[in-house]
């Protein structure tokens, strides 16, 4: 049956963005933390949930929430917005300073959400491309900043699927040639040598928007949570397209109550980029060919046979991966997230089964 009404065409014509799940024991496709959050804090939240008032709307601002970020950043408070999810975070910077007429230029292959809520908010999307071994290129960058004089220029660091961060000569670089906005995507940053942050203060430093999410390394995906560290005036700017009272009260008490579990962050940080390496260095011994990573997963493209038949073997020994061979620019692709070192260790033996 068809609906009465017809949906915008625009939207209708869009493929949507789906992470399919099948029954696994060893999921390894949404690059999560392997590791929960700590029996602390869900302590900490059990007893604050006792004094949520319930039938009254959440603090509007997020005044603690966004206290306790500014505090780990060394940032003002008028400097940090939140939203449910770092993908919110890009749909109201999208919202305030994309739209009808405007464009947003991004770097392929990249984190697909990126054009997909452009293309959502009706900002048209200026697209180039990477070098075969997924960096950004500056004749690639002047080349798009050329064509679409994007209000926003998204980079992604460290870059997913692809895994690299961005050293800090192309932020640079880019932040000197795109004229609007430049958001760098750092929703694995903690796992990275290179942060944008550092690079805000003073003059273009002002057109620099920083995103990241608890939903990586704070091991947080359940509660949907992200955050933006930028200009007071970008802040304010993304506050004024929201819903009001968008963050519920369950979700600022949580992230604020993780934000006193650094330690335990960072160690389940270490931790992964251990692993990280082993995969790595275990992933050379193999025929498939890989790509250095400063993220919590690695893309490799299998040698002998096809990587969806690989992904396949792997199902059938009931380890769950991404497989990215049918996207732009990683054409016979796997990903795989980095899990515990039991998990890691049970993806390397059915790896090694599944590629012959
Ligand atoms: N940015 C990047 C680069 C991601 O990989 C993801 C999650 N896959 C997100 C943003 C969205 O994260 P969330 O909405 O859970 O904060």
């Amino acid at each position: 049956m068809s609906a009465a009404v017809p949906t915008r065409p625009d939207v209708a014509a869009m493929v949507g963005y789906h992470s399919p799940q099948v029954d696994a024991e060893v999921r390894l496709n949404t690059n999560e933390s392997p590791f929960p959050p700590p029996e602390a804090w869900r302590s900490d939240l059990a007893a604050e949930v006792e004094r949520v008032q319930f039938h009254r709307y959440p603090d509007r601002h997020a005044t603690g929430l966004r206290q306790a970020l500014a505090e780990l950043h060394g940032v003002g408070v008028d400097e940090v917005f939140c939203a449910n999810g770092s993908n919110e975070v890009i749909q109201s910077l999208l919202l305030a300073y994309g739209g009808p007429g405007r464009c947003a230029a991004l770097f392929e292959p990249t984190y697909t959400l990126h054009g997909h809520i452009a293309r959502i908010t009706g900002t048209a999307v200026a697209a180039g491309r990477r070098t075969p071994d997924f960096k950004i290129d500056l004749a690639e960058v002047e080349a798009v900043v050329a064509e679409g004089a994007p209000t926003l220029t998204f980079l992604c660091s460290p870059n997913n699927p692809t895994g690299g961060a961005d050293p800090p000569d192309v932020l640079e670089a880019v932040l000197t040639r795109a004229p609007g906005l430049v958001v760098v995507d750092e929703a694995y940053g903690q796992f990275s040598p290179h942060t944008a942050l550092a690079r805000r203060s003073g003059g273009d430093g002002a057109r620099l928007a920083v995103v990241r999410t608890f939903s990586k390394t704070w091991a947080m995906a359940g509660a949907r949570l992200g955050y933006l560290v930028a200009d007071p005036e970008v802040v304010a700017s993304c506050e004024q397209v929201t819903l009001p009272y968008h963050l519920s009260a369950l979700t600022q008490a949580a992230g604020r109550l993780a934000l006193r579990y650094r330690g335990d962050m960072e160690a389940r940080v270490s931790l992964v980029a251990t692993e990280r390496d082993r995969l790595a260095a275990a992933l050379a011994d193999l025929p498939v060919t890989t790509w250095p990573s400063d993220a919590n997963f690695i893309l490799f493209r299998p040698g002998h046979r096809p990587a969806r038949e690989v992904w396949e073997a792997l199902v059938a020994r009931s380890v769950l991966i991404r497989d990215c061979s049918t996207w732009p620019g990683v054409e016979g692709c796997l990903r795989v997230t980095v899990g515990t070192p039991s998990e890691n260790t049970r993806f390397l033996a059915a790896l090694d089964e599944s590629l012959s």
